[in-house]
């Protein structure tokens, strides 16, 4: 009897946190994974190695996912690697410090723009291309990591990030339509307050415990609930569902 060959997710921003999570689970769970990072080559390569130490295959791929060039490179890479791209989890993303929309500087709003939605729809572009399959195969699976930011629209906090994660809700709701056809689902999910490193940034670690006080069942998120709803729509299991967005916010 031959065995079923794994198969293969790509994750954008793999290396730390929510992206790291999925991996390992993935991993767990025998499918081939690419992690990708823009900076952090250690905790790449120490993501990958615990997922190799679960019995799981790993890649790391640097890229930058605001730099069309690097996500042309990083999917073909992967492509190359594993033969394969089944899943994609479009979660690299940044937050900046918190700011009111007359405080932001043009830099920061840039970043903000090219980061969270320039770089998911090139992802989103490189997997339409790349993903596409009889629907006599199981489904291919495109997952945008969103935010409850974007349904609560964060006020004198960061309106930026949200206004870039409502604009992956929407690419959720009309990329699910336009790759049905292709045999390609396309579904979100939004965590609301998640124990990673990313409220460090911009050294404002008070957002979070502000933050907290809004979740009704009363503590943060961690990484590995988020990473479970997510794997669970790349999973065949999910194979009716496609544009949809589930929160996992602690009912915030
Ligand atoms: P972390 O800051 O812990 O990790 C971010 C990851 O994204 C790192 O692997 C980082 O790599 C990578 N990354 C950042 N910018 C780029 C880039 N331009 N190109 C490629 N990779 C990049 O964040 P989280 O795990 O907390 O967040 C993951 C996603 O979840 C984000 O989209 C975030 O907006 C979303 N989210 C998180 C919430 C939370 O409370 N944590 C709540 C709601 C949504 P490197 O270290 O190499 O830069």
């Amino acid at each position: 009897m031959t065995s079923k060959p794994s198969k293969t997710i790509l994750i954008t921003g793999g290396s730390r946190g929510i992206g790291r999570a999925v991996g390992l689970l993935a991993g767990l769970k025998g499918w081939s994974v690419s992690v990708n990072y823009r900076s952090g080559a250690a905790e790449a390569e120490e993501t990958a190695q615990s997922i190799r130490a679960s019995g799981g295959r790993a890649h790391v791929v640097q890229g930058d996912v605001s730099n069309e060039e690097d996500v042309v490179r990083l999917f073909a890479e992967t492509n190359d690697v594993f033969g394969t791209i089944d899943a994609v989890v479009v979660n690299a993303g940044i937050v900046g410090p918190s700011l009111t929309l007359a405080e932001m500087t043009g830099p920061r709003l840039r970043n903000m723009i090219d980061t969270n939605v320039l770089g998911a729809l090139f992802c989103a572009r490189e997997a339409a291309r790349i993903m596409p399959r009889p629907d006599t195969e199981p489904s291919g699976s495109i997952v945008f990591v969103s935010s409850a930011a974007a349904r609560l629209g964060s006020p004198f906090e960061y309106v930026d990030y949200a206004a870039s994660k409502g604009a992956l809700d929407t690419l959720t709701i009309g990329l699910s339509k336009e790759l049905a056809e292709k045999n390609i689902r396309v579904n979100a999910v939004r965590p609301g307050l998640i124990e990673t490193d990313i409220h460090a940034s911009g050294g404002q670690p008070d957002r979070a415990q502000r933050l907290g006080r809004q979740v009704p069942m009363r503590r943060p998120g961690t990484a590995n609930e988020v990473a479970e709803a997510i794997l669970w729509l790349c999973s065949d299991a999910a194979s009716y569902t496609t544009g949809a967005i589930i929160d996992v916010a602690g009912g915030r």
